[in-house]
Order: structure tokens, then sequence, then C-alpha cells
């Protein structure tokens, strides 16, 4: 076993417009807005598939999920997550760790972090520990700070698979 390592970067960002809540990291987050999408519109989870498949050369969102497919209208981003995991070209790493930005002017998300942490680390298949999630304004600044948008930022970082489990700390 060499002692190569990976590491993705992905980036996403949607526009905001009233409405009656948000989803962010898989969470629900109740809120005067909601994010126009194809899908759920959350920019954590298509981030993360984005540093997912960055890692192993894999592509991108748009190329393995089309918006122009009907088959992903309104979709649970989970899913696709699930998708991402489940790809041949990711079977031979194991995610080591993960950080996340989320960019929001609106709503606050304090309050909404430890559940997104658990989400992911849920979805992953992770310790709490491995994952890294800030949340922050963008100082009333350009689209995201007038309230039109959120972005998301995640890091990844791959090493080749071992058979032992994580520890569970
Ligand atoms: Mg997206």
């Amino acid at each position: 076993m060499d002692a190569e390592f990976r590491t993705g970067i992905g980036y996403d960002i949607h526009r905001l417009e009233a409405g009656a809540g948000i989803v962010l990291a898989g969470v629900t987050v109740p809120c005067a807005y909601r994010l126009i999408a194809h899908s759920d519109g959350d920019v954590v989870l298509h981030a993360l598939c984005d540093a997912l498949l960055g890692a192993v050369g894999g592509g991108d969102i748009g190329e393995l999920f089309p918006d122009s497919d009907p088959r992903h209208a309104g979709r649970d981003s989970s899913e696709l997550i699930r998708e991402v995991l489940a790809l041949p070209l990711l079977k031979p790493w194991r995610l080591c760790n993960l950080d996340i930005n989320i960019i929001a002017q609106e709503p606050r998300l304090t309050a909404y972090k430890p559940q997104m942490r658990e989400r992911i680390a849920e979805l992953l298949h992770l310790p709490i520990s491995r994952v890294g999630l800030k949340a922050r304004t963008n100082e009333g600044l350009d689209a995201v700070g007038e309230c039109r948008a959120i972005q998301a930022q995640v890091v990844v970082l791959l090493h080749p698979l071992r058979m032992q489990p994580w520890p569970k700390s």
C-alpha cells in the first residue's frame, strides 16, 4: 500500500428567492427563502459531490446529473452523494476528512451547524471529528451579501482504502 493521497475541491452557488425554507448539508432550515435549483438546491452537498469527483478525476456533478434530465428534478441531494460514493472510481479510496465553508448572509446558520455536521458524517460514514463545517456571512457584499444567493466550498482528502473501520471518536 503506498501512501498516496488525493485532494479535491468543490464549489457551488444557487440563487435565493422568497420561499418557505432551504436545505443545506441535508438539513432543512426554515426561513423566508428558497433556493432556486433543478434539484433541492443543496449547495453544500453539490460542492461535496464535486470535491469527491475532483479528487479522483471523475468529472463534475453536471456531467453525472445533468439538469436537463427530468429524473433529477427536485431530487434529494443525499441521493447524489450516495451515487457518487458508489462509483467504481472511488472504490479504492477512503475519505480521510473534509472541510466545508457555507457563505450565507441569511438565514443565520449557527444553530444548525451541529446537525449539519452530524448529517454529513452519517452520509459519508465518517466520525464527526473528521467533518469540518464553518458558516459565515459575506459581510453584506455582492449577491451573497444581498441575500440573493448562497455559496458553499468543500475540500476533501482521500487516502487508499484499508480494511479496518474508523475509530468511533
Ligand atoms: Mg448546485
